[in-house]
């Protein structure tokens, strides 16, 4: 399911609470302390600036999150050799129906079906997106095309620069989720590298985890440091190995790949694309389903009507 269907789905569920409240276009600005309780938060909006006072805040807001930020949380940072650069390619009736891994010196590229148009990754050496740039659109055309010849036909859909994004890759942790009043979870807890694809799996996983251990607390008044804690001590295990095999994967199989100074013969090519099939066997699991599953098990559970 694309994440803005899952975002709208998750909102339509929400909406049969009567308190439920969205707020769109909000821009999180500050937190509000009292003491060293987190007691809210100050926001931007197009209608001015808004106040929201609460019980719990939790910190959702992704890989850059200003609230991790704001809290002080320690946060540990591993180093990451990757930059990907996405962007999209139309989809032919007769084009495989797989998503495709295809590598040549110092590329990447996997492409992922998304029904009409091919949603494509192009993974290039860490701190190299500048250099791509500076070649200029047919330069990096031309990368596109070394490496997934097939897009002779397509390439030429690359017009302007806005059409190719930079993602650049992080791969964090904080040693600590909570301070009373404050919860992260997801990537504003562990940012999560694209490896696997498995970010949003861990985020929502947090989240059914986080919402399983709080609906008592919460019902009951305002959650407690220890409580806070619980979901972190849950969740630190199934994160770092996550982070443990993507780092893997990237150090032993992406690192080689992108060090290579010309494009691989089919054997080797193969040796190393069986190596990735070696490593995508074992955690097939993993990816699917993650180390360690979650269930919703609070006592209300909804089906969307
Ligand atoms: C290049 C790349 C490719 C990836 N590909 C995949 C993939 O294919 N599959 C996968 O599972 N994972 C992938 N990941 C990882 C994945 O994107 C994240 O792990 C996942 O999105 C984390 O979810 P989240 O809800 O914690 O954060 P996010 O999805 O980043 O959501 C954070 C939200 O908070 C909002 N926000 C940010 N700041 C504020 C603020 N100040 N105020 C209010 N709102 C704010 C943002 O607008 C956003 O909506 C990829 C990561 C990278 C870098």
């Amino acid at each position: 399911m694309p994440q803005w269907d899952f975002l709208n789905f998750l909102a339509t569920c929400a909406r049969r609470y009567s308190n439920f409240h969205l707020a769109m276009e909000a821009e999180v600005t500050g937190l509000l302390t009292e003491g060293d309780r987190i007691t809210g938060v100050q926001a931007k909006t197009p209608d001015g600036s808004l106040v929201v006072e609460a019980d719990l805040v939790v910190g959702a807001d992704g890989r850059h999150s200003i609230v991790r930020e704001q809290a002080r949380l320690p946060r540990k940072e591993f180093g990451v050799p990757i930059d990907v650069f996405w962007l999209r390619l139309s989809k032919k009736p007769s084009d495989p129906v797989t998503t495709l891994g295809r590598i040549a010196a110092g590329a990447i590229f996997v492409t992922l079906d998304r029904g009409d148009y091919w949603q494509c990754a192009f993974v290039i050496p860490k701190g190299s997106a500048e250099a791509a740039r500076q070649a200029g659109l047919e330069g990096f055309r031309r990368l596109v095309l070394r490496v997934a010849p097939e897009f002779a036909d397509r390439v030429a859909e690359l017009t302007d620069w806005d059409q190719i994004k930079l993602l650049t890759v992080t791969v964090d942790r904080l040693e600590k989720w909570c301070r009373p009043g404050l919860l992260c979870i997801g990537d504003c807890a562990h940012a999560m590298s694209p490896i696997g694809g498995v970010g949003i799996n861990l985020a929502v996983q947090d989240a059914v985890a986080a919402a399983n251990i709080l609906v008592s607390p919460l019902r009951n008044g305002v959650p407690s440091l220890a409580e806070l804690e619980k979901i972190q001590k849950r969740r630190t295990l199934p994160t770092y190995l996550t982070q443990k095999l993507q780092m893997i994967v990237q150090d032993r199989v992406m690192t080689r790949v992108l060090a290579l100074k010309r494009d691989p013969k089919p054997p080797f090519a193969v040796r190393l694309l069986n190596r990735f099939a070696f490593l995508q066997r074992i955690p097939a699991r993993v990816v699917g389903i993650g180390f360690r599953p979650e269930h919703v098990r609070t006592p209300e559970r909804i089906t969307p009507g």
